[in-house]
């Protein structure tokens, strides 16, 4: 492991907080066809929180009920109200990483008035852009959340990054296209190294070992590049936590005994191993 260059990184605590849920099959998570059965294949949706010493910092802000009865999916509850069960307060919290804008990652900001919104150049120009004029790209956003979004920046309440950048000491931000055009990650410094939040820079570790991307896509080629950018920023394929696999909160040791199946400690160690090894490659 490399030490951040920075100096006076703190360790972060890294919190994998679960608050939604959707069961589907198989084929909505892969391109390639399921073989030979489309057997289920739920996913798990997420919000992340790192916090040191003297800073807090969440990662996306999840869905809200409405959204959840428009897609059919299940909310197991508030994401800003579950920032409170490893004692963060909403209306307190300074910085929010917007990965992408889509719905269940860029909803709730409202929620969040204190909050600067920091977010990639190419994705605020790609969710007010001509690429909106297609019902197959627009349909994972929500225009009402691009509309707050906007009314943010009019607030002046949006940080622009622009490829890979250092927020803080010990996090630092890297874009990846494929998923959406100004997809960005957070790799943070812990007490075990470098790990990558991925987001939907890799929704699932099976993307990923089998080279199968989940099918919301604007660029393959990219996504898959962005599959090896997550694995080579992290110190190692176990320090690799995607956006939407329900093995994190299997892998991973939740803070306390009463929020197993809720909240994972990603910044520990996995306490099994689950996830399949993956692709050796090359370049
Ligand atoms: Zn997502």
């Amino acid at each position: 492991m490399t030490e951040p260059e920075m100096t006076q990184s703190e360790p972060y605590r890294l919190y994998a907080i679960k608050y939604a849920t959707h069961d589907r099959p198989r084929s909505m998570n892969f391109m390639r066809p399921p073989d030979p059965h489309d057997a289920p294949y739920p996913i798990d949706y997420f919000v992340w929180v790192c916090r040191s010493e003297t800073r807090t910092v969440v990662i996306d802000t999840g869905f809200d009920q409405a959204a959840a009865d428009a897609r059919g999916r299940t909310l197991h509850r508030c994401p800003a109200e579950s920032l409170k069960l490893v004692d963060v307060e909403p209306d307190e919290v300074e910085d929010v990483v917007i990965t992408h804008m889509h719905y269940d990652h860029g909803g709730n900001l409202d929620k969040f008035p204190r909050a600067t919104f920091h977010i990639q150049d190419l994705e605020m120009s790609y969710v007010t852009g001509r690429h909106m004029k297609y019902e197959i790209l627009r349909s994972s956003y929500n225009v009402d959340d691009v509309t707050h979004l906007v009314r943010k920046l009019y607030n002046n309440r949006v940080t622009f990054h622009t490829g890979d950048e250092d927020l803080f000491p010990g996090l630092t931000l890297h874009h990846v296209g494929g998923h959406t055009q100004g997809m960005q990650f957070v790799r943070a410094w812990t007490e075990r190294g470098w790990v990558v939040l991925a987001s939907d820079a890799m929704h699932l570790y099976d993307n990923w070992v089998h080279q199968n991307p989940f099918p919301v896509v604007l660029h393959i080629g990219d996504m898959l590049e962005g599959h090896k950018k997550v694995a080579r920023l992290a110190d190692s394929p176990d320090h690799v936590v995607p956006g939407h696999d329900p093995k994190v909160m299997d892998l991973y040791p939740p803070p306390s005994d009463d929020l197993q199946g809720i909240v994972a400690r990603v910044d520990l160690p996995p306490v099994r191993s689950g996830r399949t090894d993956p692709p050796m490659e090359s370049g």
